[in-house]
């Protein structure tokens, strides 16, 4: 065991903020490093019940149901991502004069002098894909990897199991959200991009400058290259504003022909002009825009930010190309499901704000779209207005869906709408049955809701699957679960 800093938790109070997949193997790791640990929780069901009875058995302190009062005599606060910067626990840390952590930071400090490095992924959307397509490539170049983070394996986990002898990595394909990023000052990735910065998660944030500037944090003390989206200035501006060790490239990405230093793409093919010799004149050729799953556009954008960061990491050509064909995109993520009477229906669940939504309909030219849940504050003008041209008719339910109506209204008059007025969870089963009526042959039916879920479904996974069993009722086919 390296990990170098382990001794400064011996004895220390430290108030864990949150269970789930990130506070408990927290809480676990600071217990077994000798400090004193109290994991607060506001959530007091079944699950957390489960997961604070196991803590309690190793001896580590839990209080559900109270997340906003300090634990008397905490020198340190870990949080999970769940907690926004204006909880009240942290108010009182700061009265009390208490440092705040993420698991992420804390992760980052157990690593030992040989741990494998961090090429990093966050943006507002596609972050899962990329990191997926990332670990894809690396693994085709035959380097031992992994991908964690955000995406739902514990950054201290996975440290301490290369700490432990436990498992061996070269580099790791690391997902960052905004939320783990804001608690994550010292983490200093080799290499990472901001893939775009669209408003979401504002309420947790405050604002967009306090949004864009928590995505900015992940190319502070880079090596070798900062990516970003040669579409979205806001992405190079954080580039531009962030401090880099010196000699460490700013390579940008298009869905265009790339200029010198960038990743881009020339007559279907995605093609690398940063990492050759004489960017000024060459460029290398890495993959086909046919080798990337769906082919939608925003996947070739992806693709090319999953590129840019393995050669980076000098990752050669053929990998990049080996490990996208190999890549496989997640459920709920413009998956299609069946056609039905020459009816395309997708699954794009994972669409939970307009800006990925936008994405998603800008890949089909006919669509009958199915939106609306919780809007999370977001406004739907843009996104109607951009999209109006391709939509055959829509179909609205959840508990924000008057937004939605609202800007149809002003974008889209003529387009026909079925408001369903509902927010039980057996409404997606209508939904998809009036967006059954409403395509022609050669349309697609599109989940793509702009919302989050939680209004009528545990989260977008239940709504992707509800959609999906709904469409597979149609045909008599299989049903969820099933399948
Ligand atoms: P994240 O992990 O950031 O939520 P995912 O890879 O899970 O991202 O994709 C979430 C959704 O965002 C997808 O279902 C798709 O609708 C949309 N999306 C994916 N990549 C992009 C992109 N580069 N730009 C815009 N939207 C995207």
């Amino acid at each position: 065991m390296s990990t170098p800093h382990a001794e400064e938790f011996t004895g220390r109070r430290v108030t864990v903020a949150g269970l789930g997949v990130s506070g408990v193997p927290a809480a676990r790791a600071l217990h077994r490093f000798g400090a004193r640990v109290t994991v607060v929780n506001g959530a007091d069901g079944e699950p957390a019940r489960r997961q604070a009875a196991e803590l309690e058995e190793h001896g580590i302190a839990v209080r559900l149901g109270d997340d906003r009062t300090l634990p008397e005599g905490t020198e340190l606060i870990v949080t999970t991502p769940g907690f926004p910067p204006s909880s009240p626990l942290f108010a009182a840390a700061a009265e009390a004069g208490v440092p705040v952590w993420g698991d992420v930071e804390l992760a980052w400090r157990l690593r030992g002098p040989d741990a494998a490095p961090w090429l990093a992924v966050t943006g507002t959307n596609g972050k899962t894909t990329t990191v997926r397509m990332l670990a894809a490539i690396l693994e085709a170049a035959g380097l031992r990897t992994e991908a964690v983070g955000n995406i739902g394996v514990s950054l201290v986990d996975t440290v301490l199991r290369q700490e432990d002898g436990e498992a061996a990595y070269d580099v790791l394909a690391v997902e960052l959200s905004s939320y783990q990023l804001h608690w994550a000052p010292s983490v200093r990735p080799h290499s990472a991009v901001v893939l775009n910065v669209a408003p979401d998660h504002l309420d947790w944030h405050g604002s967009m400058a306090a949004y864009a500037a928590d995505k900015g944090r992940i190319y502070e003390g880079n090596r070798v290259a900062c990516v970003y989206n040669t579409a979205d200035p806001v992405t190079e501006r954080l580039v531009r504003e962030a401090d880099v060790v010196e000699g460490c490239r700013a390579v940008g990405f298009t869905l265009g022909s790339p200029g010198p230093s960038e990743f881009g793409v020339v007559d279907g093919i995605l093609v690398d002009r940063a990492f050759v010799e004489d960017r000024h004149h060459r460029a290398q050729e890495l993959a086909e825009v046919s080798d990337v799953a769906t082919g939608a556009p925003h996947n070739v954008a992806n693709a090319l930010a999953a590129a840019a960061l393995a050669r980076a990491f000098g990752v050669p050509p053929a990998a990049v190309r080996g490990g996208l064909r190999a890549f496989r995109p997640e459920a709920h993520r413009i998956e299609h499901v069946a056609d039905v009477g020459g009816v395309g229906y997708v699954d794009d669940s994972k669409a939970t704000n307009t800006h990925a939504a936008e994405a998603s309909l800008a890949a089909y030219d006919s669509v009958v779209w199915i939106a609306g849940g919780l809007a999370k504050g977001a406004d739907f003008d843009e996104l109607v207005a951009r999209s109006a041209k391709r939509l055959r008719g829509v179909v609205l339910l959840g508990a924000d869906r008057h937004l939605v109506r609202q800007a149809l209204r002003r974008h889209a008059p003529d387009v026909p709408v079925v408001d369903l007025d509902r927010t039980d969870t057996g409404a997606m089963a209508a939904a998809v049955g009036d967006a059954a009526r409403l395509a022609r042959p050669g349309d697609t039916v599109l989940l793509a809701p702009a919302c989050a879920s939680m209004d009528m479904f545990t989260n977008y996974i239940r709504r992707g699957e509800a959609f999906a069993a709904a469409v597979h009722a149609l045909t008599g086919g299989p049903a969820a679960g099933e399948r």
